[in-house]
């Protein structure tokens, strides 16, 4: 049992994809065992994105991430972790496969929807960062 963060970006909060994303999770029989919508503080966005920090793109991605509310989810199942990055499809839009969230609602970079956490020690991570509170799973 693994448990990951998803996060959907202010792109997808701003185009009402919030139960379309959470419906698609649900419907993989993955449990929803944290949930919130927030204006995350760049301090979070910052530590976050630590792996990015010094790469061109780190700027606009935390500028972006800070643009508007986010929904933070815990999602909680048998191989979580790989299997929501698989639904959530390729890092750019362009090389994402329809049928995953990317490849059916985003088309480019900087404005691909969700986030996912990459492996066991990143998802525990971010959970600490993102629900500090702990979550109910
Ligand atoms: P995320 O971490 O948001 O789930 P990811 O793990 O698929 O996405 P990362 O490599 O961690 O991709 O990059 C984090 C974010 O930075 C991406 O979602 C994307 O918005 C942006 N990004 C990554 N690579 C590039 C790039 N080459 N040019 C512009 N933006 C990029
Ligand atoms: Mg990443």
């Amino acid at each position: 049992m693994e448990t990951t963060l998803v996060l959907i970006k202010p792109g997808g909060v701003q185009r009402n994809l919030i139960g379309e994303i959470t419906r698609r999770v649900e419907a993989r029989q993955l449990k929803v065992v944290g949930l919130k919508l927030v204006n995350a503080s760049r301090a979070t966005v910052e530590e976050h994105y630590a792996e990015h920090k010094g790469k061109g793109f780190f700027e606009d991605v935390v500028n972006y991430l800070c643009s508007g509310p986010v929904v933070a989810m815990a999602v909680q199942g048998t191989n979580a972790i790989k299997a929501i990055r698989t639904m959530m499809g390729a890092t750019n839009p362009l090389e994402a496969t329809p049928g995953t969230v990317r490849g059916d609602f985003a088309l480019t970079i900087d404005d691909n929807l969700t986030h996912s956490s990459s492996d066991p020690e990143a998802a525990g991570r971010e959970l600490t960062l993102w629900f500090p509170e702990g979550t109910v799973g």
